[in-house]
């Protein structure tokens, strides 16, 4: 069979394949610049893993206390390998991205020290982490006060504000390196280099913490090999290669993991303690596919942008942009059109292709919010995923695919869906 009819049984007409077909066409060079990018990392987690003499006496379950855990212990030698740091807490018991950042900031934080983000509006969940919205338990409550720097309209840092920001108790910078889902840009190692640089030269000592969700394995250095302290993430994205089922990740100067370990567990026990039950295999086994899983994703959101961008659609970043992280913006101009196109990206799913996404209100979201994924881990966006608020500019973010293929029968998948409904033509 002529792969045109696999394709056409799985609901893509011959006019949406060759439309896309052509911007593959034309997306060779950067695919095979992501390849080389892919190849090197690759390459870097194989060194790490070498140099720690990972074993299979390293996938066996501890459980209880978790003392003497060598696969947890030799994981986290591995991640500071390849982050080139002192040390790392890799767990399954740091259950998500603000998590492992809520553990970061609260073990290195104490009453009367300020933490500054010189990069704007930190993700939204760490709002409540911070205290910028009140909330219960957070570091607001706790005595650390926080500050903020916006960046310039143009999206560069502000370095004016920013001294006059750090002052004798500023203890903690924050630095988010992807967007999120901000319209900022988001930066790459390079400027996140200059950033920490210009800080130490005003406070040598301020520990320079750098939120890495969706930006591991993306350049073929990290922000950890440009003066940050501390890197912090998230298993189900970039670093889990899909395979992590939980975790999180920071990877950092000793004393800085010290401090992050004993809020962790408690103090005085640190790092000792915390079962793996069973999970290090996903956890080794994701990071040694961890670079070509977030190759996959990036081609597919270059794809996403290259043809939306040929169809007229504003898309962030542009699709000869550099790319620091995995998610794209596509500002799509209408409610049915970000519904259609979320429909899409859902029907291409592996795992619950025949459920119907419709938008709904989300706790905490002042606009109907519609998500697409049909994921093997809930809540992954390392697998193919959109999600969009239900109001103007109408955009849809979205991310991840296990691999190209897959992101790529997903993002014709949501054009079909907008050509069938006359939402768009090609
Ligand atoms: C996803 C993300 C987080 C939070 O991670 P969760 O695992 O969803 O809690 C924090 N910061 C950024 C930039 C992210 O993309």
């Amino acid at each position: 069979m002529h792969i045109d009819e696999i394709y056409r049984q799985i609901g893509i007409t011959h006019e949406v394949l060759a439309f896309c077909t052509q911007v593959e066409a034309d997306l060779k060079e950067r695919f095979e610049k992501i390849d080389q990018t892919a190849e090197y990392n690759q390459m870097k987690v194989i060194k790490a893993m070498q140099d720690n003499q990972v074993s299979d006496i390293h996938f066996a379950a501890t459980t209880g206390y978790g003392y003497n855990d060598l696969g947890r212990d030799t994981l986290e030698k591995v991640y500071a390998s390849l982050f080139h740091t002192e040390a790392a807490l890799v767990r399954p018991n740091l259950i998500s991205g603000t998590h492992a950042l809520h553990v970061a900031l609260s073990g290195n934080l104490r009453p009367g020290d300020e933490l500054l983000s010189p990069v704007g509006k930190p993700y939204d969940t760490l709002e409540e982490v911070i205290g910028i919205r009140d909330s219960a338990g957070s570091l607001k409550e706790y005595g650390v006060s926080y500050r903020q720097v916006d960046l310039l309209p143009d999206g560069s840092f502000d370095y004016d504000k920013i001294r006059e920001a750090i002052h004798e108790t500023t203890k903690l910078v924050t630095i988010q390196r992807s967007k999120g889902y901000d319209t900022r840009p988001t930066f790459s190692v390079g400027q996140i280099g200059e950033l920490i640089a210009f800080i130490r030269k005003i406070k040598p000592d301020t520990i320079c913490m750098v939120d890495n969700c969706y930006g591991e394995f993306v350049e073929r250095i990290e922000p950890t090999d440009v003066g940050a302290d501390m890197v912090v993430g998230s298993l189900i994205k970039n670093p889990g290669g899909g395979l992590a089922p939980i975790g999180g990740y920071i990877a950092g100067r000793q004393s800085c993991i010290d401090n992050a370990s004993y809020r962790l567990s408690a103090p005085g026990l640190g790092r000792e303690v915390g079962a793996s039950l069973g999970l290090n295999t996903s956890f080794y086994q994701g990071l040694f596919l961890a670079p070509t899983v977030t190759a996959g994703a990036l081609k597919g959101a270059i794809f996403a942008a290259g043809i939306y961008e040929k169809l007229g659609f504003p898309v962030v970043p542009g699709s000869t942009e550099d790319r620091h992280d995995i998610i794209q913006a596509v500002t799509l101009g209408s409610a049915e059109r970000v519904i259609a196109f979320c429909q899409g990206i859902q029907a291409a799913a592996p795992v619950d292709s025949f459920v119907t996404p419709e938008p709904w209100d989300m706790p905490g979201y002042d606009a109907p919010v519609i998500m697409a994924a049909g994921a093997f881990v809930q809540g992954s966006s390392i697998e193919l995923s959109a999600d969009a608020p239900i109001k103007p500019p109408y955009a849809v973010y979205f991310q991840g695919g296990l691999t190209w293929y897959h992101a790529k029968l997903g993002i014709m998948m949501s054009l079909q869906k907008l050509v069938d409904k006359n939402l768009t033509e090609l």
